[in-house]
Formats: structure tokens, sequence, C-alpha cells
């Protein structure tokens, strides 16, 4: 299994000198397995990776959805492979938490007039929306399932396993009041990678309860309890800069040694001790 960073911004796009270094996209991450590309959801850093879909001649994708807020989906409708006739696209969202039908209904009217001069009805490639069952869903040998956690009109957690390896994609959650949040400790029991939403210093959390949103400080616990090996912390808030993700990661650096934060263009490949 192999994951690249497409897009670890959380809220919105955050361009510009001052974010160069960890990148201004948001949410995008990609997953390989010898079952083909798995991407997990189409903030702004989908756009970069439909480009390197193309080039490197793939002409199939399944794209997951955690859910469907602004920031994890706009950058579909720059997606060049959806205008691509050649090209074969499924998307998931997780059963309960959106549903096949919401999505499609919620991608297609982003793209509509007059904010938008592309009709979804317009794009060439072969699409199919899927619901995930609750049981989770299995591509030869990989297997991704799901878990409903705490965000403002739902989120999916997934968890995706191949090879002997296991990823848990944790982004746009709230722990509970007493700390981690014990759905999730379960969710991913020993996985070998935990991303998980930071988007919060502890001081800041303080002042944003019930926005959606975790810290490092949680990260941390979460992975902790549940024995994961490699811990990522992701959905930067825009207002953090370079220098300040810097200072948080030797924060979390200081409490767990391997904590990593989200860059794009990090790329990882699992095959035994990362
Ligand atoms: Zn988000
Ligand atoms: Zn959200």
């Amino acid at each position: 299994m192999e994951f690249e960073f497409w897009g670890v911004r959380g809220s919105i796009a955050a361009a510009g000198s001052r974010t160069a270094r960890y990148g201004g996209n948001t949410t995008c991450l990609e997953v390989n397995t010898p079952d083909g590309v798995f991407i997990f959801d189409a903030g702004t850093g989908i756009r970069g990776l439909g480009g390197r879909l193309e080039q490197s001649g793939t002409a199939q994708c399944r794209l997951f959805f955690t859910h469907i807020h602004w920031d994890h989906i706009q950058g579909l409708p720059f997606f060049t492979p959806l205008y691509d006739p050649d090209f074969n696209i499924e998307l998931y969202s997780a059963h309960d938490v959106i549903g096949a039908e919401a999505l499609e209904t919620a991608l297609s009217d982003q793209m509509h007039a007059p904010t938008f001069p592309v009709p979804w009805d317009y794009l060439q490639s072969q699409r199919s929306f899927h619901n995930v069952p609750a049981e989770g869903v299995s591509f030869d040998e990989t297997r991704i399932s799901w878990c409903a956690l705490t965000h403002p009109n739902g989120i999916a957690a997934y968890r995706i396993e191949s090879g002997g390896h296991s990823l848990v994609f944790a982004t746009d959650v709230e722990h509970v009041p007493e700390g981690a949040d014990p759905k999730l400790v379960d969710f991913a029991r020993n996985a070998d990678v935990l991303i998980y939403d930071a988007q919060y210093t502890p001081e800041e959390y303080a002042t944003r309860k019930n926005f959606g949103h975790s810290t490092w400080e949680i990260g941390i616990e979460v992975a902790n309890k549940a024995g994961v090996e490699s811990l990522f912390l992701t959905h930067h808030d825009p207002t953090h800069d370079d220098i300040f993700l810097d200072e948080l990661a030797a924060k979390a650096e200081s409490v767990r040694p391997g904590t990593r934060m989200t860059k794009e263009g990090l790329r990882i490949k699992l095959s035994g001790a990362i």
C-alpha cells in the first residue's frame, strides 16, 4: 500500500508563500493498492492528482467521500478525468452518512448555472455512484470499511486494508468531552497509519467546540489508545502558516515521537516498518 497527500488544508484553500511548504489545497488523499487507485475526498488537491492520473495512463479510479462539505468536494469540477470519455470513475459514500443519491445531488448542484459554467451532465467520463454498506466493501484483496463519527452534517472515517497493511483516514472529526472518541479508538485499533483531524490547537479548541474538529493532543491520545503505529495530523487550519505548523509539529513530536504533519506531496510506501 502506498499513499500520497494532494491536499491537507481544512475549511478553505489557503494558497500563498506563507503556506507553500505544507500546501494550501483542501483535502484529497490518494491510496494505491494492487487493486487500483483509491481517492478519498475531492478538495482542491484533487486537481493535481487528476493531471497525474491522466499522464500516467490510468483509466480508472474509485473516489470515496467522507462527507460533502465544500472543502471536500470543490476540486472535483477541475478533476480532468471527469471530462475523459475513456475514464471510469466509481463514486462512493458511506451508507447512512451521505448516501449515493445525496452525493450525486451535491456534486451536480455545485456545477449548476449561474455559479459554474459546465453542467454535470456535460461530463464525458463513465461514472457510477455506490453506497458503502455498513459491513464495508471489498475489491479483490483491498477492503474498505467505515465508521460514523462526530461532525456537523455527519462524517465517515474510512479504514483501508490491503496486503497486511491498514490505514485509517479520520478527517473532520471532533472528539468527545472526555477526550478520544472510543468509537474511533476501536475503529483504528492496531492500524499502521492513522490520519487525524488536528485543525485546532488545544487553546483554539476551547472557543470552537462543536465546530467538528479536533487537536493534535487528542490525536496522540487516539493513536496511543488504539495502538496505532504512525500518526499523521491533518486538516490544517487556513490561518496556520508554515512556521506555526512547524511549531505544532515540534510539540507533537515531543509528546509522541514520530508524529508527522501532513504535507502536500508527502508520499509513503508501507512495507514492513515505516
Ligand atoms: Zn473539512
Ligand atoms: Zn467538514
